[in-house]
């Protein structure tokens, strides 16, 4: 960790956070700068916790410099990271939207969607055929039958899929049909999933825990990344909060918080993040302010008939006025919206 000094501090202040340091078991490294005092300290990081030497009105802040995400964070790879798939670029200058049901619901259903959002703009299809529901009453997904539409889907627009995986057996079922492998919110922490994600040679997408911080999602993507696979996104798509207006708070201040941390892409799903349609125009626009790389929104040709999340789906006529609006926010940000290349068979 680093101890950094407010300016103009009396040694006799650096001396005394020296101490306490050094009494719990640290050893001190003095750098005396033209204007503030940096304090290296090495040692039991909880012990410095313990201390609350930002508690101290001369000192500026304390710094974990030993992060326990190593291959996530920047210093393993200061440049942004750009992850490939198919034609695509993710992490760049372009801005991609994925976009689809919640679920894979049937072969026409998924069919509509998919020209609609491509017409639309998106890059991506969307969808679940393996769906983690709170209650086992509900709708569980298509499951290869799904996967199959979905492959369709792709074949006759020509956007990217991505479908969510939820046991670690049908990673490389889905990894067979997806170009993006989805780990939901409630698999965060799914240790033995995400270890074989980590295997399947295709890109994942991993999303924040409902009550997950950044720095548990860092180590989650950690064990992507430690298993051999650097084609790893961060999904931010709502916390739980004492707020019951949203079905969740969707936290944007992880946007620049985790491109600061780390090179991998950000993308922003406004759908989990409200649980309210009316919400999720604004609030994607809010993301790609805020520097995101990327959005996933959910998008139903009959929202009231949706199997699931039907409140939190746009209809394809407010998600192409969504679009419209989003190209013309990605140009005043510098940023292009990404585009699928070839043409509608
Ligand atoms: C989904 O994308 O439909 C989904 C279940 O998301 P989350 O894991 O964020 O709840
Ligand atoms: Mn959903």
């Amino acid at each position: 960790m680093i101890v950094v000094m407010k300016m103009g501090s009396t040694a006799e202040q650096i001396e005394e956070v020296s101490t306490r340091l050094t009494e719990e078991g640290f050893k001190i490294h003095l750098s005396q700068g033209v204007e503030r005092t940096i304090m290296g300290a090495i040692g039991d990081r909880t012990r410095l916790e313990a201390l609350d030497l930002e508690a101290l009105p001369w000192v500026e802040k304390v710094v974990p410099i030993l992060a326990p995400y190593k291959l996530v964070s920047r210093e393993f790879h200061p440049a942004d990271s750009i992850i490939r798939i198919g034609d695509q670029e993710i992490g760049g200058n372009r801005v991609h939207v994925m976009a689809g049901p919640c679920a894979v619901e049937s072969r026409a259903q998924i069919l509509e969607t998919a020209h609609a959002v491509r017409e639309a703009g998106a890059t991506f299809l969307r969808g679940g055929a393996f769906k983690p529901r709170t209650s086992p009453y509900s709708f569980q997904g298509l499951e290869e039958e799904g996967l199959r539409y979905l492959a369709e889907a792709r074949e006759q627009t020509d956007l990217l899929v991505i479908t969510e995986v939820i046991d670690a057996r049908d990673v490389a079922l889905v990894a067979e049909y997806a170009d993006v492998l989805q780990i939901g919110a409630r698999n965060m922490q799914n240790f033995i999933l995400l270890k074989e994600a980590a295997k399947c040679g295709k890109p994942v997408l991993l999303k924040r825990g409902p009550s997950a911080t950044l720095e548990e999602w860092m180590m989650a993507a950690e064990y992507i990344m430690d298993g051999g696979n650097y084609q790893v996104m961060f999904c931010e798509r709502g916390i739980r909060t004492f707020e019951s207006y949203t079905r969740n708070t969707l936290d944007l201040s992880m946007v620049p918080a985790l491109h600061a941390l780390s090179h991998l892409p950000v993308i922003i799903d406004p759908s989990h993040g409200t649980g309210k349609w009316h919400l999720v125009h604004p609030m994607a626009k809010a993301a790609l302010a805020a520097g995101a790389d990327g959005l996933i929104v959910e998008v139903h040709p009959h929202p009231e008939k949706a199997v699931s999340d039907g409140k939190q789906s746009l209809t394809p006529e407010r998600f192409q006025v969504m679009m419209a609006d989003l190209a013309r926010l990605t140009s005043a940000l510098d940023r292009e919206l990404g585009e699928v290349s070839k043409c509608v068979k």
